[in-house]
């Protein structure tokens, strides 16, 4: 896949608020938070989109969700929190490096617009 402005900011080339790091993940403040919390979640694998991840990634989409519960513990959302992973066009998909959006410290509506 082409290069994203995540894998920017996974090499360090442009800052970022960094929440939570370790070989395989890294967690960062959304730049533009739709909640008071709003924290993205990536691998460090560029995989584009959740479309694109395949088989030899199931261990890692299976760290990065455990992972979510680490970064949303350490963030202090003791109420609850979204997990959501936009994909594509119509899933509202800006950038094209895989990213959970953890979003918490309001309450969420449901069904998202
Ligand atoms: P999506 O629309 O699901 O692709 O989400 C992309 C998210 O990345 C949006 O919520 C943006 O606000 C966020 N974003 C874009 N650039 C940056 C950046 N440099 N640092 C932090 N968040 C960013």
């Amino acid at each position: 896949m082409s290069d994203t402005i995540f894998g920017k900011i996974i090499r360090k080339e442009i800052p970022a608020d960094i929440v939570y790091e370790d070989d395989l993940a890294l967690a960062f403040k959304d730049i533009n938070p739709q909640a008071p919390t709003h924290i993205l979640l990536i691998p460090k694998k560029p995989i584009s989109a959740i479309d694109a991840a395949t088989d030899e990634d199931r261990d890692l989409l299976g760290h990065l969700l455990l992972t979510v519960k680490k970064v949303a513990a350490e963030a202090g959302l003791k109420n609850g929190y979204r997990v959501v992973i936009n994909n594509g066009n119509d899933g509202g998909q800006t950038v094209y490096h895989l990213h959970l959006h953890i979003l918490g410290d309001r309450p969420l509506k449901w069904p998202p617009g």
